[in-house]
């Protein structure tokens, strides 16, 4: 090669994560942000290029990608344990968001955010709270990740603290302003995803609205559906009909449409979403923890509804690591489907391929392919519960953890190197997170 390239990712097994599965030793070439060339066997002859990243003894992956995390949560990690859904928000989450100013947002999505890049993730579809959404973005833009993310929306439901509860008309001109500013900058690493949060905590005339605002600018929707017993009984005998119908009723189902958890559908529900094209995101690891119980995953994909995977947020998971799910969603559905339900070449493309299509960037990332953008995950494979040798895809789905993530790339920017944070200071990151959770703390306290 003639001309230096920015990129050399050199002696790594590639895993591209396109349809047919093989994995190969190659190099992987970038340029501008881009990947130029990947070079199989590796390059023969001497790479000119500004920097490399050793990848040898170590897979090369897309980028992973959660389609369900909070980042702003974070600061409540470990302080809401031991609580189902309900109890779980209104005694915890909702007062913590309510006691969030805007330092505390930005510290919490910093904190979120460092721990998903250094676990591999480098894009993720994002839950905010109802106010300071900019800092998010603030933060998303600095550290590197590439985001989708949206304030949220609640402007009525039992236990929603007042400072949570938004004027209609108000809480959409907001999402709009933010949309307008937001999507589409740092170079498009950065998009607006509209929030509404749940059924009940919104008017049908918010979900309406959210769904107007959504469509009419051509950004996606998200918002948590079907996840706990009490939820959906709550929802029945407030609408008179099944979350699904209610959804599907105001628009807020469809191919731009994700929405979390999916435990508890009834069959027809389940018709509804293949037949919309609604991608559910799996949440194993925060479904567990508050005892929701178990999205049917196989029989969800085999009724042909999109599934893709996500960690939810740190006070109820309590990690935002895409290992974790992963390994959880390979495992866990044994239980009712047998030890081959969920292969892992599929849960590693539920983490990749499948959550890029559902974030509508099938274009520009999920695989590693000349041409597309420069998201690349490098996995350690020295660990010793990779050990001895065996299908890369069963190595990280089954015996990686976030720890072993060695370096991380996103629109060909090194944003993690030899497992250090390289786009802010550690030391005075765990310094503001330490502050900002005493602030907030204290706050909790004052309020009633
Ligand atoms: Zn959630």
């Amino acid at each position: 090669m003639e001309r230096e390239i920015d990129l050399h990712i050199c002696g790594g097994i590639v895993l591209p994560m396109v349809e047919d599965g093989e994995w190969f030793r190659a190099d992987l070439l970038v340029d501008q942000g881009r990947i130029v060339e990947i070079v199989r066997g590796g390059s023969t002859n001497p790479v000119a290029a500004r920097r490399t990243l050793d990848a040898g003894e170590a897979a090369v992956l897309p980028g992973f990608v959660q389609c369900h995390v909070h980042v702003v949560q974070s600061l409540l990690r470990h302080q809401a344990d031991g609580l189902e859904l309900l109890p779980w928000l209104r005694a915890a989450v909702w007062p913590y968001e309510a006691a969030l100013d805007g330092d505390g947002v930005e510290a919490a999505a910093e904190l979120g955010i460092a721990e998903l890049l250094c676990g591999g993730t480098t894009t993720a579809l994002d839950f905010g709270t109802c106010r300071h959404h900019e800092r998010v973005f603030a933060a998303a833009e600095r550290l590197g990740i590439r985001l989708v993310s949206g304030k949220t929306h609640m402007d009525t439901g039992e236990g929603v603290p007042a400072a949570l509860l938004e004027d209609t008309d108000r809480s959409l001109a907001d999402a709009a302003a933010l949309g307008d500013r937001w999507h589409g900058a740092a170079a498009g690493r950065l998009r607006y995803a509209v929030a509404p949060r749940f059924t009940l905590s919104c008017s049908e005339a918010l979900l309406a609205g959210c769904v107007e605002l959504a469509r009419s600018r051509g950004w996606l929707l998200q918002s948590h559906a079907n996840e706990n017993v009490d939820e959906v009984a709550a929802i029945r005998a407030a609408t008179g009909s099944s979350n699904l119908e209610y959804l599907h009723r105001v628009g807020l189902t469809g191919p731009d449409v994700v929405l979390a958890h999916g435990v508890h559908l009834e069959a027809q529900e389940v018709a509804l979403l293949a037949r919309s094209r609604t991608t559910i995101c799996h949440c194993p690891g925060a479904n567990l923890k508050l005892g929701s119980g178990i999205a049917d995953v196989p029989g969800l994909q085999r009724a042909g509804v999109p599934v893709v995977l996500g960690a939810d947020g740190a006070p109820c998971n309590n990690r935002l690591s895409i290992f974790h799910e992963m390994t959880l969603a390979a495992t866990l559905h044994s239980l009712r489907h047998g030890p081959a339900a969920m292969p892992a070449t599929r849960v590693l493309a539920m983490a990749t391929r499948d959550g890029a299509a559902a974030l509508r960037l099938g274009h520009e990332i999920g695989t590693l392919e000349p041409g597309k953008a420069a998201d690349v995950t490098v996995v350690d494979l020295r660990g010793w519960s990779l050990q001895p040798d065996g299908h890369p895809a069963a190595r990280i789905v089954h015996g990686a953890t976030a720890g072993d993530v060695r370096h991380v790339v996103v629109g060909g920017r090194l944003v993690v190197v030899d497992r250090r944070l390289e786009t802010a200071d550690g030391g005075e990151l765990r310094e503001r997170i330490r502050s900002a959770w005493e602030a907030t703390a204290a706050r909790m306290r004052q309020s009633p």
